[in-house]
């Protein structure tokens, strides 16, 4: 990783670091640069219900265009992000692009819900309900109309201070998401304990299905999540879905909704709802506006 250009003295001092402190330096470097000059873009993934067919949500992932390294993906900057400070900002401009992009949706007649990721530092944030709120009045967006996706580990670390968080983020009307789910080492101990409505089986799950020697533990698995999320009354999601067989499994297995390469990769927001149509998926209306013909 070569940072652009050595413009700030932190590089100097870099020198002296190893390779991959150097490297987390110039990351932050070009990070901090990168929201100043508009370097991230949102694409959205939808999250099809599989009993009737609609797209009704979509996952908000960021994209970071480099300007010298090209793509570079959220795993590889999160983190980074994460353990600055950072993410603050990042958070930030991610829920108001997706809140900007789900009022053109919405003026476009789609009744669409947006998901937003947190990392853990936000979760932590005090603040972060009055921040929420605040963007959903910018956007002019109902709250109801979006879904923060959370982990058990971003929760875990400190459940007194986070839990009354999400407690005000469902009392002003957002839903909250349990993603990765089945990946933490408390999920059911947590689970009633948090204000969550959906949950996420993480993908890992579903790479079991489609693999032999696996296939019969991951089913179990599956079926049991499956199980224990609606018997809470959550909606559950597969995440990954790759294939039509696991597909149709899911859906044997009851699951409420799939995501995965499937139904569609991750588009920027124009190129949604040609995608979900392409893939065989209805798009949500609002119904304010005629339906389009054929
Ligand atoms: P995640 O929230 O669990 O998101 C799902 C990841 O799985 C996304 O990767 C998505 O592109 C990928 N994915 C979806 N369907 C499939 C599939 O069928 N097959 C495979 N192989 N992958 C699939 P992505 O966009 O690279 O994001 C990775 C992670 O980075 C996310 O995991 C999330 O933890 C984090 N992330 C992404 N965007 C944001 C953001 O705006 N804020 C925060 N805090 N984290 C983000
Ligand atoms: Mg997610
Ligand atoms: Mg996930
Ligand atoms: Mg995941």
């Amino acid at each position: 990783y070569a940072a652009k250009d050595a413009r700030l003295p932190v590089l100097v001092y870099a020198d002296a670091l190893d390779d991959g402190r150097r490297e987390r330096l110039a990351m932050l470097v070009d990070l901090r640069a990168a929201l100043d000059h508009d370097e991230f873009e949102m694409h959205y993934q939808p999250k099809v219900d599989l009993a009737t067919g609609v797209a009704t949500s979509v996952e908000a992932l960021v994209r970071w265009n480099h300007p010298v390294l090209g793509r570079v993906p959220p795993d590889a900057f999160i983190t980074v992000a994460e353990s600055t400070g950072l993410i603050d900002d990042l958070t930030q401009m991610v829920l108001a692009q997706a809140l900007g992009q789900l009022r053109r949706w919405r003026e476009a007649d789609l009744d669409l819900t947006v998901a937003v990721n947190l990392s853990a530092r936000n979760v932590n944030d005090e603040t972060l309900p009055q921040r929420v709120a605040a963007a959903l009045a910018t956007a002019g967006v109902p709250a109801e109309r979006l879904i923060l996706e959370i982990t058990e580990s971003s929760v875990m670390g400190d459940p007194e201070r986070t839990v009354p968080t999400l407690e005000r983020l469902a009392a002003i009307g957002v839903t909250l998401s349990l993603d990765d789910f089945g990946t933490g080492y408390s999920s059911l101990s947590y689970l009633q304990r948090l204000p969550v409505r959906e949950l996420k089986i993480d993908r890992s799950f579903l790479l079991g299905l489609a693999d032999p020697p696996r296939a019969r533990a991951s089913r179990v698995l599956v079926r049991s999540m499956v199980g224990l999320g609606q018997s809470l009354g959550l909606k559950v999601v597969a995440e990954g879905v790759e294939t039509t067989e696991i597909l149709e499994e899911l859906r044997a297995l009851g699951c409420d909704l799939a995501q995965g390469y499937l139904v569609s990769r991750p588009v920027p927001g124009d190129l949604l709802a040609d995608a979900v149509v392409r893939a065989g998926y209805r798009m949500p209306r609002l119904g304010l506006l005629p339906t389009p013909r054929p």
